[in-house]
């Protein structure tokens, strides 16, 4: 059983910061000539040139998972340098922290397109690709909140739970082309977003309520982004692999 990745092409959306420059890591470290997405090309830079120096091949595109042009742009550039991809990580997501009755109609469109109609269009452009090369993996970032609910965060449920069937039926429909689908759902992963609130009181309170007792970090996923990225999950497709120390069982 091996994680090689070699040759494979693999691209990471909203891979600025957090997870996704984790995700972007990991597979370049594991052969991946690995396409580096985020809105903003220039805070790519200095994670494109710490794969370099790792041995490692990294491409960095401009992409707005919202915009369908942006998407066609930077997957056109993408094989363009590096050829059709093999591996995508769906990792783009925001969330909005508000009451239920004051969640407005523009914050539910935010988190919708991003989390979830932005998966569906990265997700479509790059099948398109695999097809065409003869196959490939598709890994959606959900969340234990497709699953599971916590207070203020309505829309950020919606959508990671909306991710889960997205992907359940991407990976049915698309098997015939031997692109296989499957989402992570990690549970409380520590990044930039997160980390001030996990060391307030609330945020300490909320950690001793994981049953392993502590918050995930970034390399916590790798063994399930590996797994589903490789040909060690060859017969893996709509599974969802939940990381999450334990939250989901209480
Ligand atoms: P983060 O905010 O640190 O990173 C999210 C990334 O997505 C950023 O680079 C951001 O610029 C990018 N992004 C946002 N909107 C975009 C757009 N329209 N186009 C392109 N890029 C865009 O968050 P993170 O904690 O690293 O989360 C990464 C993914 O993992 C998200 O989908 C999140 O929902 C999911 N997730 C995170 C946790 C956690 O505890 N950190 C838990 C479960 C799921």
């Amino acid at each position: 059983m091996s994680f090689d990745l070699t040759g494979k092409v693999a691209l990471v959306t909203g891979a600025s910061q957090g997870l996704g420059s984790r995700f972007a890591e990991t597979l370049a470290a594991h052969g991946a000539s690995v396409v580096l997405a985020a809105r903003q090309k220039a805070k790519l830079e200095n994670l494109a040139a710490t794969i370099g120096e790792a041995g490692g091949t990294a491409f960095a595109v401009s992409m707005d998972v919202t915009d369908p042009a942006s998407i066609r742009e930077a997957l056109s550039a993408a094989a363009g340098e590096l050829g059709p991809l093999d591996i995508l990580v769906n990792n783009a997501g925001i969330a909005v922290q508000k009451p239920f009755l004051e969640m407005t109609p523009e914050d539910y469109d935010q988190v919708l397109d991003t989390n979830l109609k932005g998966c569906f269009l990265v997700a479509q452009a790059a099948a398109l690709q695999m097809k065409e090369k003869g196959g490939g993996s598709i890994i959606n970032i959900s969340s234990i909140l497709g699953t599971e609910v916590i207070g203020m965060l309505s829309t950020y449920c919606a959508s990671k739970g909306g991710l889960l069937q997205l992907n359940r039926a991407m990976a049915l429909e698309l098997t015939r082309f031997n692109i296989r689908v499957n989402a992570i759902a990690p549970g409380y992963i520590e990044t930039p977003i997160n980390s001030e609130f996990f060391q307030s009181q609330p945020g300490q309170q909320m950690i001793r309520t994981i049953p392993q007792r502590r918050l995930g970090q970034p390399h916590d996923l790798d063994g399930a982004l590996l797994l589903l990225a490789s040909d060690a999950g060859a017969y893996m497709t709509g599974s969802v692999v939940t990381v999450d120390g334990g939250f989901s069982l209480r």
